[in-house]
Formats: structure tokens, C-alpha cells, sequence
């Protein structure tokens, strides 16, 4: 059965995509300035490299969920919503894998360039709406890398490693100790054990 060739498409115009743009920046165009107008935003986009602290982090490239209302205002645009991320670490007592997903509640306003906001606010106090667009990365890091513990544990229970063995405690039997008795001294600390009463203990008075 001869198929019928496939239309040739590459007359077609090519869809305005810009799939190689940065992700993390938000094209304000189809918001527009009117104060009160509002976009709903709900993207996938890959973590940077860079969101992490010594013990746990966000893995690079991992699934980042963006879930977030952008709301035109006077001053410029606010951002509010959503967050989530996978983090994967190691327990800052045990050393055990840690896996969790890290949920935030973001809100931030980005300033118009010009805006009384951006006039009366410290230069890095205040995030800019960057022409048409806005860069939700640098808030976005400043967010998650605040909220990651410095110690983070498998559990707030765990008891981390044995100082003898090095073994995780809540993995050992509850009674495990290292007690330990020099070899040279077992049978001697033994016959002692056995031998109920000393010589000197034998001071018995007799009744009548
Ligand atoms: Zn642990
Ligand atoms: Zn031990």
C-alpha cells in the first residue's frame, strides 16, 4: 500500500516558541501594564545547578513545578503561588539518603523600572521587571536554598552511628553496647563471679 507522501511542512511558519529562551523568564507582553490584569502560570522547568548547601539540595536539571498568579499592578507585578521541588540529601547524623519534596509559598513584587518602588528601595532589595520580561530564577534560588537545613536528618528520631562501630543506631538491637573486658582478665573476673563468699567473710556468731 503506498502511503501517501507526507505533506511537506517547511513552508509552514514555525510557531513562535522560543524553546531555547530561558524558562525561568516570563515573557509580561500577554499580561500587559493594565493594573488588575492576571495570569495564571503553570510550568515544569529544570532546577539550575546551583540550589544547594552542603548536606542537601535540589539535583541540577531535576523537575522544578512552577504554579504561580501573576497580577499586573501599579508598581509593577506581583508573583504569588507555588513552588515545588525534589531534594535529595544525606541525614546530617546517620549519613542515610534522604529523598523529600520541598513545597514553598512564594510572593514578591516586582518593581517597573521607574516605579516609586524601585526609586525608594535599596538597589538589592527590590526585584525589576526587566523590560517585557521577568526573571523568576534569582527569587525563585533565594527562596529554596533559604528554606534547605543545614543539618538535615532522616528523621527527627534518629539517633545517628554508634561512636564504637560506626553503625546507625536505630538499625542496632536497643541493649547494643560495646562493654568491653580485656581477654586477660575473663576468667579471672568469672571465678570471682562463682565464688560466693571471701575469707574474710566468714564471721558467722553462733546462737545457743
Ligand atoms: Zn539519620
Ligand atoms: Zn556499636
Amino acid at each position: 500500500m503506498p502511503a501517501a507522501p507526507a505533506p511537506r511542512r517547511d513552508a509552514a511558519p514555525t510557531p513562535d516558541r522560543r524553546p531555547s529562551a530561558n524558562p525561568w523568564k516570563l515573557d509580561l507582553r500577554e499580561l500587559g501594564r493594565r493594573a488588575g490584569s492576571m495570569q495564571e502560570l503553570d510550568r515544569t522547568v529544570p532546577a539550575p545547578d546551583d540550589w544547594k548547601v552542603e548536606l542537601i539540595g535540589v539535583p541540577a536539571g531535576a523537575d522544578v513545578h512552577l504554579r504561580l498568579r501573576l497580577e499586573s499592578v501599579m508598581e509593577g507585578v506581583l508573583v504569588s503561588g507555588e513552588i515545588e521541588a525534589p531534594l535529595v540529601g544525606s541525614c546530617a547524623r546517620c549519613l542515610e539518603p534522604i529523598e523529600d519534596t520541598l513545597t514553598l509559598d512564594v510572593q514578591e513584587l516586582y518593581a517597573y523600572e521607574g516605579s516609586t518602588t524601585e526609586a525608594t528601595s535599596e538597589e538589592d532589595e527590590v526585584r525589576l521587571v526587566e523590560g517585557d520580561f521577568l526573571d523568576l530564577a534569582p527569587m525563585a534560588r533565594d527562596t529554596v536554598v533559604l528554606s534547605l537545613p543545614l543539618s538535615p536528618v532522616c528523621d527527627e528520631d534518629c539517633g545517628g552511628l554508634c561512636v564504637d562501630c560506626g553503625q546507625r543506631i536505630d538499625d542496632l538491637p536497643a541493649d547494643h553496647s560495646h562493654e568491653i573486658t580485656d581477654p586477660r582478665w575473663a576468667g579471672l573476673a568469672q571465678r570471682f563471679a562463682s565464688s560466693s563468699g571471701t575469707p574474710g567473710d566468714d564471721d558467722t556468731t553462733k546462737e545457743n
